[in-house]
């Protein structure tokens, strides 16, 4: 039984969809005024595990992703300029030649990451009629107001509002009073349509009942995710800060607008933390994909190093994290190339042995998507004395549907081939003898491998070959 942690309900559920075999799952996707950055991968890598998992489980699903082109302001609040307005003026192009760029690098980023596209992907802007139809529904059902700048969703309405984040209203109606806007009758409501600025023409803004002017950012979830999934779809996600405020306003426009359920299952991804590299987009200094690559690192390193970390923590960026990782992905190839041209006979496995692995493998991504325990059964899959290499490699190539770390695909080349066969098929006869306390063999091995140039060291996943 697949388990999920529910933000909603703040703990780990048996998942059932609404339609047996069935999944509808939505995720908030990037904001294209910029490049993504390493951290947003964090995320988007995050969704696709969980897209992996729940087909690896037999379900079909149906994944959507947004791509955000308009009305995302510099602050998720409602202030401050938007950032696809201001970022094209700032580099004198067009919002709509920005945003189809920034959308195409973050198609390849996603494409060398090995993350899997989503089946429908909505952009913001081929939405509107749907965002605006959003908002009169709103308007006809009283939960809206106007102010000079737009109309805004009264959240004092909803007897239920901020239950995703379990907000203290109180607390920050009481906190924000100082600079909180006149015309904002409670310091949680929010834009549903922003009017363009009297004396400013905008790049992007459309006819509405209220006047000419933009979505807010929070409606043009709840407008697509309503028009492809329809008002109640079993999993949303993004990004751990997306819980106290944007999620938290999708749910309440959707709920009030369509008078039912939103979402069963609310996950959300922790952080990437950068420690010493900044990380903030409007510095304009970041790590992108691009960065890792200049310094030699493949985007698969980067998968690699992501694997090690449960979704739900916390993970720290540093460029000798990314090395281990290199490392730790290279000893995995190097151990996948041997397997596949060697051709040692039956061993002593049982049928028994090989279900025991996949039973363990499945438990562990099924228990909220443990992929630092899965990457733990993939090594011992590798080491396992007593399955033969096929074997062995039957296994590894089902499990990594899910871990996408392209092993079947994988071909000798230069950027493998680092190892030569001869090395590691000699350092795995010096891994079973020691495993057979032969300690003997096993230092005669060690000795001839120094010899042809190269040093065997035990690692918690076998053993690293280094050139000498
Ligand atoms: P944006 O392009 O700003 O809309 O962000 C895209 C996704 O990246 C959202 O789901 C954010 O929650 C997520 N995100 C932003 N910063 C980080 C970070 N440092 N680590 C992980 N995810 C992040
Ligand atoms: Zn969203």
């Amino acid at each position: 039984m697949l388990k999920l942690y529910n933000t909603l309900s703040r703990s780990k559920e048996d998942f059932i969809p609404i339609i047996p075999g069935k999944v509808s799952m939505y995720s908030c996707g990037p904001t294209v005024y910029n490049y993504q950055h390493i951290g947003n991968f964090r995320t988007f890598f995050f969704e696709d595990i969980l897209y992996r998992v729940l087909r690896y489980n037999g379900y079909k699903v149906k994944y959507v992703m947004n791509i955000t082109d308009v009305g995302h302001l510099v602050s998720d609040q409602d202030e401050g300029e938007d950032k696809m307005e201001k970022s094209a003026k700032l580099l004198g192009r067009s919002v709509w030649e920005l945003a189809e760029f920034y959308t195409g690098v973050f198609y390849r980023d996603r494409d060398l990451l090995n993350i899997l596209p989503p089946d429908v992907y909505t952009k913001a802007t081929d939405y509107i009629k749907e965002q605006i139809e959003m908002v009169k529904c709103l308007d006809d059902k009283g939960f809206t107001y106007k102010t000079s700048d737009g109309i805004y969703f009264d959240t004092s309405l909803l007897k239920d509002y901020g239950k995703l984040a379990r907000l203290d209203i109180e607390g920050l109606q009481e906190g924000a009073r100082i600079e909180f806007s006149a015309e904002k009758k409670n310091i949680t409501d929010f834009a549903l349509w922003k009017f363009s600025p009297e004396n400013e023409k905008r790049q992007m803004e459309w006819e509405s009942p209220w006047g000419k002017g933009f979505p807010g950012w929070h409606i043009e979830c709840s407008a697509m995710s309503k028009a492809v999934l329809g008002n109640h779809f079993d999993i949303h996600c993004g990004g751990i800060d997306h819980v106290p405020i944007h999620h938290t306003n999708e749910i309440a426009q959707s709920e009030a607008c369509n008078g039912e359920k939103f979402v069963n299952y609310w996950l959300h991804g922790e952080f990437l933390d950068m420690g010493n590299e900044k990380m903030s987009k409007s510095s304009g200094k970041f790590v992108t994909l691009q960065t890792l690559i200049d310094r030699g690192y493949s985007p698969m390193d980067y998968r690699y190093f992501l694997l090690t970390a449960h979704y739900k923590k916390k993970q720290k960026f540093s460029f000798d994290a990314l090395d281990s990782a290199k490392n730790g992905y290279n000893n995995l190839k190097s151990r996948i190339l041997a397997m596949k041209i060697s051709s040692d006979g039956i061993r002593d496995a049982t049928a028994q042995q090989r279900e025991d692995l996949k039973k363990s493998f499945i438990e562990k991504i099924n228990d909220d998507l443990n992929m630092p325990e899965a990457m733990s059964v993939i090594w011992e899959t590798v080491k396992d004395s007593s399955l033969n290499s096929a074997e062995k490699l039957e296994l590894i190539y089902d499990f990594d549907k899910v871990t996408g770390l392209g092993l079947e695909k994988l071909e000798k080349d230069s950027d493998n081939a680092e190892v030569p066969d001869e090395i590691i098929k000699l350092a795995e006869s010096r891994a079973e003898a020691k495993a057979k306390k032969d300690f003997k063999t096993a230092d005669e091995i060690r000795v001839k491998v120094r010899e042809m140039g190269y040093e065997i060291s035990d690692s918690k996943d076998g053993f690293d070959i280094k050139k000498l």
